[in-house]
């Protein structure tokens, strides 16, 4: 503002000296000059100084988010290489679960088996039982047998014993008859006996060793039943450790949630700080190159002003003119039905689409300071002048993306247009309220399409931008 004031008493100092001296008013105004590009070049230096220590500090954050990333990082690393570990160790104890299981299963078929076998053993032995005791009853009705016939033979004889008989024979030839009878007898008795007692003694033997049979089946089941009871152990164990593997697991899986949180949180905090952060070289290019055009745009503000001067100058001495009213400079209605402000009205809205972020801090902590708004909407979205003005600078910024600043000289305003998918204006052009000067997009430091809007008083100067929403319908 002051530069305008002085601008204007330069100007009105002009135009009343303008008649008297030619030389002194070039005089004046040239000391007024070097005055005012001393006066700039100092503000510049200035202006560098406070922008140096701004981005100083917004790269110490981005540093420290950098280190803190890194930090999350590894502990990331740390966590999978646990997590992995774990899951290795999950997966031995499963494969040795079900190995477990499966001599669990074989010992039960070997146990089943076993039974089987002392269940036929077992009617083995009640078999052999059963033949044994037939057989002494058979060996017992033959010795009953035999005894009747002794018996009868005895009495056949009288008294008498085998020898009698023999010996009672009437001739030789009833002797040898006699004899050989009896012989028979004796041997067919003995044989029969003989035999049936050899069947009796291989039965028994038989049971013996059947039943010995039945006794070590039986103590292998045991042993089977023993080492059944082992594996069932051993599962038990296992299962308790894999349970405790899957706790370890989980602990392990909401700590990488946390550091995965964690770091999308640093990422989102970095790209607000990448954003809307200048280099310092790409900073003082833009205020060489803006001082350049504002200083231009000024002195033809002046021009235009000692122009009117001396038409209205014209204009009364020629006196005989009603009033001019003064031009369409009121207020201008809204040209976005969808957004309003509420602002004065001084800029007409540079898009249309929707508000997605305000001017103020950002919500998340560190977030730091929005200096524009953003409206959002498709890609190519018509973006306009928000007033009469002259570029100041278009280029492409690797922060900004397609960028494009306007000064407006009779507001004695710069507003500024981000993340453009397309420029339409070039450094230096002439610029009116509502002109297309680009299309919406995504470049630079940018998440979807959208038009992030500066507004700044005078010049732009990094992080010195005002809120958009005073100036909008
Ligand atoms: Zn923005």
């Amino acid at each position: 503002m002051k530069r305008c004031y002085l601008i204007l008493t330069v100007l009105i100092m002009g135009i009343i000296f303008s008649s008297t001296s030619v030389f002194a008013e070039s005089a004046n105004e040239l000391d007024e000059k070097v005055d005012e590009l001393e006066e700039e070049k100092n503000q510049i230096n200035q202006e560098a100084n406070g922008v140096e220590s701004e981005v100083n500090e917004t790269e110490g954050k981005i540093d420290e988010n950098q280190e803190q990333q890194e930090e999350t990082e590894s502990e990331i690393e740390v966590i999978n290489s646990d997590l992995a570990d774990t899951q290795a160790k999950l997966q031995a104890k499963e494969s040795d679960i079900a190995a477990t299981n499966n001599k669990i299963a074989e010992t039960e078929d070997e146990i089943a088996k076993t039974e089987e076998e002392i269940q036929e053993l077992k009617d083995e032995i009640e078999a052999l039982k059963d033949e044994i005791k037939e057989l002494e009853e058979k060996i017992d009705s033959r010795e009953e047998l035999l005894k009747d016939r002794l018996r009868s033979i005895q009495q056949n004889g009288g008294n008498t014993s085998y020898l009698e008989v023999i010996l009672g024979a009437q001739s030789f030839g009833d002797f040898i008859n006699r004899a050989t009878a009896v012989t028979k007898i004796m041997d067919s008795d003995k044989k029969i006996m003989e035999e049936q007692q050899a069947d009796k003694e291989k039965m028994e033997e038989n049971k013996v060793a059947v039943e010995e049979n039945k006794e070590d089946m039986e103590e292998k089941q045991e042993g089977l039943e023993e080492d059944k009871q082992d594996l069932e152990d051993t599962k038990a164990t296992l299962v308790v450790q894999k349970q405790e593997l899957d706790g370890i697991q989980v602990t392990l899986n909401d700590q990488m949630d946390d550091r995965q949180n964690l770091m999308e949180q640093l990422e989102t905090e970095e790209e607000e700080l990448h954003e809307h952060k200048m280099s310092l070289a790409e900073e003082q290019e833009t205020l060489q190159q803006q001082a350049t055009v504002i200083e231009q745009a000024k002195k033809e503000a002046k021009q235009k002003i000692e122009q009117l001067a001396e038409e209205q100058r014209k204009e009364e001495e020629e006196a005989n003119n009603s009033s001019g009213g003064p031009s369409d400079a009121g207020v201008q209605s809204n040209n976005n039905p969808s957004l309003s402000a509420g602002g004065n009205g001084s800029l007409a809205w540079p898009a249309a689409g929707t508000k997605t972020s305000n001017y103020g801090y950002r919500s998340f902590d560190g977030g730091g300071f929005h200096y524009g708004i953003d409206i959002a909407n498709g890609k190519g979205t018509a973006i306009k002048a928000v007033a009469d003005g002259v570029v100041s600078r278009s280029y492409v910024s690797s922060s900004y993306g397609n960028t494009i600043f306007i000064y407006h000289p009779e507001l004695d305003l710069t507003t500024v247009y981000a993340h453009l998918n397309s420029r339409g204006v070039s450094s230096g052009d002439s610029v009116s309220r509502g002109q297309q000067i680009g299309g919406m997009g995504d470049t630079g430091h940018s998440f979807g399409d959208h038009l992030h809007f500066e507004v700044h008083i005078g010049g732009w100067k990094q992080h010195n931008g005002v809120n958009p929403l005073n100036y909008l319908p």
